[in-house]
């Protein structure tokens, strides 16, 4: 089974969020299966700067994106038996960040994801590869099915190759001027609604939800979600359309990466039969952060972007009442300037309490995950969320918003049938959050049952291996489709 494999992050290389995670693990698991992956993804300033041993593959290549010649080159890195290629296009893509500066989008975000993901085909084409299936991800990799249904419907190279496109979050749908169809060449008949036009705008997310053989969404609850009004961003009618296509497969994690017992961006490993070392780092975690709190009282951690989504106005409105709890916040994020500001004061205020950078760094993420004793995820929506999932194999007890993959992977804990491995809240208010966090301060205090908590969270499993031999069998069923 061939598959391309398009994201526009992928770890080692460059993240900003949860896809990177994805892309970077669910390749080499599926290739663990037998599969012949490459990825594809740009090469950004930060994936220049890390000096990789890339190889040749393409040089000096062109291709005519709406009248436009473009230049490209193509490099890749192979490693762990996975090659990862590399567009190399630098004036879409040596710039300092991914997507845009603090005060807003790159304006030529939409060429600059629609030349990735043409050069991606090219790619496949002038190398030989021939994929059984493409599998892109999000807005910035979706003009690829509109490439394939309309660029290259005649093209012979592609006649067997089918598609999937995977949503890991609706919200981000790459809304453009209708000029831009011209620019990225595809046909301005597309402007219509029952193709790309969503509301006098392009909609590069509908191209990989109409033209997509099947669409996955990152976890179960999440793909019935989004085809209610609520969740679906305007889009679930087209949802509801193409359910037959659309299923959730909850993402898995790499424990690779994510595991205390061999974890090297924390001071002291640990393991659940031996907490000592989680102690440690919760000692790190208070000097880091400039905290004194009684060690009889939980700390909570969150790394988290700033954003609406993530239900960081919920924490703002009870912040005094859960720090009044008896709990003390450690906060990791980068995002929105209100919240920026927000935190920031309230750190003012409650400075042995309220740990906060304002930063996107791995290593305080995952001392924060490791010594921490709660981990909070208020989201308002969540189509997956790995956050939570790595905070119970550190044995940092999740309290979450019962939506979307947090309500999938979290089960309220059971005081007296000790089952369970975190406390959930269901309505986005201030009153849930705090009610839930009671219940986890109450377990806390009884060591002897927090202790059993603690352990049914570390034992709880989300490896890789079930997802990644779940994505190939739809594969399989994907690729036999006429
Ligand atoms: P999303 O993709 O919506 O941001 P996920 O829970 O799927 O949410 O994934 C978030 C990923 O980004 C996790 O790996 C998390 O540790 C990481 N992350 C988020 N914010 C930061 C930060 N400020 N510093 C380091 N890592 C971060």
């Amino acid at each position: 089974m061939k598959i391309a494999f398009l994201a526009s992050e992928v770890m080692p290389y460059a993240k900003t969020g949860g896809l990177a995670d994805v892309a970077g693990a669910l390749p080499k698991f599926l290739s663990g299966l037998g599969a012949d992956v490459r990825v594809f993804m740009p090469l950004y300033r930060e994936v220049r700067k890390k000096n990789l041993p890339l190889e040749p593959v393409l040089v000096d290549a062109a291709l005519d994106l709406g009248g436009k010649r473009v230049t490209f080159s193509v490099s890749a890195h192979r490693a762990g038996g996975l090659s990862v290629f590399f567009i190399d296009q630098a004036a879409y893509f040596d710039r300092d960040q991914l997507y845009g500066t603090p005060a807003g989008d790159y304006p030529d975000n939409a060429e600059r994801f629609a030349f990735f993901s043409r050069a991606s085909l090219e790619t496949m084409r002038a190398t030989g590869f021939r994929p059984d299936v493409v599998h892109g991800h999000d807005w910035q990799a979706a003009a690829a099915f509109a490439y394939l249904k309309f660029s290259y419907a005649d093209d012979p190279f592609f006649a067997g190759t089918r598609s999937l496109f995977t949503i890991h979050n609706l919200a981000y749908q790459g809304l453009f001027e209708k000029d831009v169809l011209g620019r990225i060449g595809l046909p301005e008949s597309l402007f219509n609604m029952n193709d790309l036009e969503f509301y006098g705008k392009v909609n590069t997310l509908k191209a990989g939800i109409l033209y997509a053989t099947a669409v996955t969404t990152v976890s179960p609850r999440y793909s019935r979600e989004i085809q209610t009004p609520e969740f679906g961003c305007g889009l679930d009618g087209l949802l509801r359309h193409r359910a037959d296509a659309l299923r959730g497969i909850l993402n898995g994690v790499d424990y690779q990466d994510w595991d205390p017992a061999t974890d090297r961006l924390i001071p002291r490993n640990f393991g659940p039969a031996d907490l000592a070392g989680k102690n440690d780092c919760r000692e790190e975690l208070f000097r880091m952060f400039g905290l004194a709190a009684p060690a009889d009282l939980p700390v909570v951690g969150m790394v988290t972007r700033l954003a609406g989504q993530k239900g960081l106005d919920i924490v703002c409105e009870a912040l005094d009442s859960l720090i009044g709890l008896g709990l003390t916040f450690v906060i990791l994020g980068t995002g929105d300037q209100k919240i920026q500001d927000f935190l920031l004061a309230a750190q003012k205020i409650h400075p042995a309490r309220l740990g906060l950078k304002i930063a996107f760094d791995e290593r305080i993420a995952h001392t924060i995950y490791a010594g921490s004793d709660i981990f909070l995820i208020p989201s308002r929506y969540e189509p997956c969320g790995l956050t939570q999932m790595y905070a119970l194999k550190y044995g940092t007890i999740p309290v979450v918003r019962a939506t979307g993959g947090l309500d999938d992977s979290i089960e309220e804990y059971d005081p007296l049938a000790g089952s369970g491995n975190g406390f959930k809240f269901v309505e986005a208010a201030p009153e849930a959050l705090l009610s839930a966090a009671a219940r986890s301060v109450e377990a806390f205090r009884r060591p002897g049952a927090w202790k059993a908590l603690v352990g049914n969270a570390m034992a709880a499993d989300f490896s890789w291996k079930r997802s990644a031999a779940a994505y190939l069998e739809l594969y399989k069923k994907i690729a036999a489709t006429a």
